[in-house]
């Protein structure tokens, strides 16, 4: 496995979490030379407790703040299926999605949500992209009968992404040196006005939970993201 993938299509299910769950492990690597696409689930036009918001204005802000923290952050390209909150399913339609843009983008590392928790509770928009992506790499995208489809009206060939890198999984097993780049995430995620509403807040758990990270998990680093990895053959025989 390379310090640095040379592409990176990372699978978001709201605006922020991206950034908030590896944005700086994601800057680091763009540092590096990686190229990374985003692919944003949904529009998060439900993450309000304004009662006076609409769910079209808040997508609307949503999509901006998104675009303005992936321009800062390096990221190549948005590509927004723009799902209602809340709504997304394990369906045809959304497996589709996530696999002709592993077609398109052709992957050395995809990066997800943590599907499985024992423990701790997450979105339900969480779990399925985070299922739904896993599906897509291990079984889908890179079988020419799935969504052939993809081949014949867009010319997409399959494609096998050799490795999953889960944010927010309650057993990481892999740890990214963020010391350097742990205050571009705090400025990435601040680009999220609309959810980040106290920035010395934001600043401080950002920091303090890198250092966390870091120590809970004797890396020796200062700041640290932390994943599970998921990794797959090229050859379709030794998938494990
Ligand atoms: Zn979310």
């Amino acid at each position: 496995m390379p310090m640095v993938p040379n592409r990176v299509l990372l699978v978001t299910p709201h605006p922020d979490d991206a950034e908030g769950g590896c944005g700086a492990t994601v800057a680091r690597w763009i540092a590096g030379g990686a190229e990374v696409v985003y692919l944003l689930c949904t529009n998060g036009d439900k993450g309000t407790t304004d009662l006076e918001m609409t769910p079209p204005r808040l997508a609307e802000t949503r999509e901006r703040e998104q675009l303005e923290a992936a321009r800062v952050l390096g990221v190549k390209d948005v590509v927004f299926l723009r799902h209602p909150d809340g709504a997304l399913e394990d369906d045809r339609q959304f497996r589709g999605e996530v696999v002709r843009e592993i077609r398109r983008h052709r992957p050395d590392v995809v990066m997800c949500m943590e599907p499985f928790r024992l423990v701790s509770h997450s979105h339900r928009d969480h779990r399925i992209s985070g299922q739904v992506t896993v599906d897509a790499v291990a079984t889908y995208a890179w079988r020419p009968l799935y969504f052939p489809n993809h081949m014949a009206d867009e010319g997409l060939a399959p494609h096998q992404a050799p490795h999953v890198y889960l944010w927010g999984s309650e057993t990481p097993d892999t740890f990214v040196d963020v010391s350097t780049t742990v205050d571009r995430k705090i400025d990435t995620l601040l680009k999220h006005a609309s959810q980040m509403t106290d920035p010395d807040r934001v600043r401080s758990r950002v920091r303090e939970s890198a250092r966390r990270v870091a120590q809970t998990h004797g890396t020796g680093f200062e700041y640290a993201e932390a994943f599970r990895v998921m990794s797959f053959s090229r050859d379709p025989l030794l998938v494990t």
